[in-house]
């Protein structure tokens, strides 16, 4: 058995196995044999195997270590060029942890912390709100509300070298899956610009309705003297032929008294400075002179005025009667202006009526021109006419809807517009009124058709411009009133120390003692001049002027232009205050009921 397997035949003669072992049992060793032949087969096969496995091991590590080093390298990259995009924004960039700690910032940051971003990384956000005001910081801190996600706010924060700077925060809550706040992300843009810009602006604005208002004054000033002078004309019976003169005199002056309003009025709701009031009025009676006062109009152009009064629309009613007139008149004025032949129709409908409240359905229905249908939509913005050649042909400034439309919002009505072109057009709106109490309806005392007359009155007009005395006094003369005049506030005391007066019409604004000190100096005097009435009579439109003369301690306020009979039943009003008078009450107060 020479060709024996190698390690057989060591073993066989580590255990010493004598050579006939071979020959006597040649079989059991071939068998033996055989099995280390193919043990060894399998070793070699199994060394391949692992030789094969570890090199595949080998080459995949590699890869993956490769793979490993790219996807860092990219990693690197993404955040350098994050790092780079975020620190060359304006806007502060910031992250805080659920305790509100500084996680992230960019270089932005520096603007606002005035420090480097370094050194507030792990700090509070709270170490920066020191200088902040404490209403802004109370509204920062809100932030941590559960129920807020997204937040803005706008606040100033003083730099170190005292110079204020405004910022806009924008931040939004990181929440787990158990809504548990974890922190916020947001940012931090410099607002200072704007909120500059903003400032002059209202700086801006302040002084455009300053200007307005002193125009405003200036102008009425002498319109008031010629709406009164073509008022005193027609009361003195004029000829036939100067009538239409005279009236399209009082009509004009008065139409351009309502642009000026129409423009004043536009610049106090584009400031939110015009306050509504709630004052009984009649509302019918104010309804038939707005439509009366186109009177000479319509029938020059020949076309028919129509009212139409619901049989439960009330006459009295509490609202605020100028805006109610405001509207009324600009949207009967359009459609008198733009209608040639037909008729204009105004007609109030009472929709709701119980004994508190009343609602008012009110449509203008015209037969004119019609608006296009596609500018049905903007007739209603400021500075808008429906036509090009609207402004040249019927004149108007294209703000009355746009006033009239601002003035309803602001009593929660909406206005609405039907129109069809060469047919017609139809404007309508619900308005809201406070019913009036039977009290305050039983003392109106109707007194139609008397005289004017205010015998065994007499009064103090104060008022430093010429034109305007000349103007009250005529009034005067007619009503019968004895009166003196004063040209300054100074004047105005003196004679009244000397002199009992009814009641005193005062001026405002005059030189060496205005209308205001020289009231108070009056109240001052003791007796019984410190009460008398006092009515002030201005051109001036401020909002607060009910307030000033009534802190002065004026009684009651007539604004200029004035209507004559307004002024009478001022007047009447306190002269029966003072019992010594003798007055015929006799002003047409009341209309009748239309029903
Ligand atoms: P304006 O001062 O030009 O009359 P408005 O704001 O009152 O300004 O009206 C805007 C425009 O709407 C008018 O110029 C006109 O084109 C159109 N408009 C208003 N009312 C009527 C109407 N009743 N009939 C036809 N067009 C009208």
């Amino acid at each position: 058995m020479e060709n024996l397997h190698r390690s057989l035949k060591d073993q066989m003669r580590k255990f010493k196995i004598p050579s006939d072992f071979i020959s006597k049992y040649p079989d059991f060793i071939q068998s033996i044999n055989d099995s280390y032949e193919s043990l060894i087969d399998d070793n070699v096969r199994l060394e391949n195997v692992l030789e094969i496995s570890s090199k595949e091991l080998f080459e995949s590590n590699q890869s993956l270590k490769k793979e490993n080093i790219t996807k860092s390298r990219e990693a690197i990259q993404a955040k350098e060029h994050l790092d780079r995009v975020m620190d060359n924004v304006n806007e502060v960039i910031f992250e805080v942890d659920g305790n509100g700690n500084f996680t992230y910032l960019n270089s932005a940051w520096a603007s606002f912390g005035q420090e480097d971003p370094i050194y507030s990384l792990g700090k509070n956000y709270m170490n920066y709100t020191d200088t902040i005001d404490h209403f802004d910081k109370e509204v920062i801190s809100h932030i941590k509300n559960k129920d807020v996600k997204d937040f803005k706010t706008v606040f100033s924060r003083p730099t170190s070298d005292k110079k204020l700077l405004w910022w806009e925060l924008s931040a939004s809550l990181q929440r787990d899956e158990n809504d548990r706040i974890t922190g916020a992300i947001g940012s931090l843009v410099d607002v200072t610009k704007t909120k500059e810009t903003e400032k002059q602006l209202i700086l801006a604005n302040e002084a455009k309705t300053n200007f307005l208002s002193t125009m405003s004054h200036e102008i009425r000033t002498p319109l008031n003297a010629v709406i009164a002078i073509s008022n005193i004309l027609l009361m003195d019976e004029p000829k036939e032929s100067q009538i239409k003169n005279l009236e399209t005199l009082k009509f004009s002056s008065k139409h351009l008294l309502h642009l000026i309003n129409d423009i004043l009025d536009y610049n106090k709701l584009m400031t939110g400075n015009l306050k509504l009031s709630n004052e009984p009025f009649s509302l019918q009676k104010t309804a038939r002179s707005i439509l009366n006062s186109f009177y000479f109009t319509a029938e020059d152009k020949n076309i028919k005025l129509q009212i139409e009064i619901g049989h439960n629309v009330p006459t009295w009613v509490k609202g605020d009667s100028l805006r109610f007139s405001q509207v009324l008149t600009n949207l009967i004025g359009n459609a008198v202006k733009f209608t040639s032949e037909g008729s204009v129709k105004m007609s109030l409908l009472s929709i709701k009526n119980n004994h508190e409240k009343l609602k008012l359905r009110i449509k203008i229905t015209d037969t004119g021109i019609g608006i296009p249908s596609h500018k049905l939509d903007t007739i209603f913005d400021d500075f808008t006419q429906a036509q090009g050649h609207t402004s040249k042909r019927f004149g108007g400034t294209g703000l009355g809807l746009a006033i009239c439309k601002k003035l309803l919002n602001l009593q929660d009505s909406e206005i609405h517009v039907e129109s069809k072109l060469g047919e017609g057009t139809t404007f309508w709106f619900d308005l809201d009124f406070d019913q009036v109490s039977y009290g305050y309806l039983n003392s109106i005392k109707p007194n139609e058709g008397k005289k004017l007359d205010l015998t065994g009155m007499k009064l103090l007009v104060v008022d430093d411009n010429a034109m305007n005395l000349l103007v009250i006094n005529q009034f005067f003369d007619k009503w019968n009133i004895e009166y003196d005049e004063a040209v300054n506030g100074e004047e105005a005391v003196n004679k009244a120390a000397n002199a009992n007066y009814d009641v005193i019409l005062m001026d405002l604004q005059m030189p060496i003692k205005d209308g205001y000190q020289a009231t108070k100096d009056i109240r001052n005097m003791g007796g019984s001049t410190s009460q008398t009435p006092i009515i002030a009579l201005s051109a001036t439109v401020s909002n607060d002027i009910i307030q000033k003369v009534t802190e002065a301690g004026m009684n009651d306020y007539l604004s200029k232009p004035f209507d004559p009979i307004d002024l009478y039943n001022k007047i009447e009003k306190y002269a029966n205050h003072n019992e010594h008078n003798n007055i015929t009450k006799n002003v047409d107060l009341l209309e009748e009921v239309n029903s």
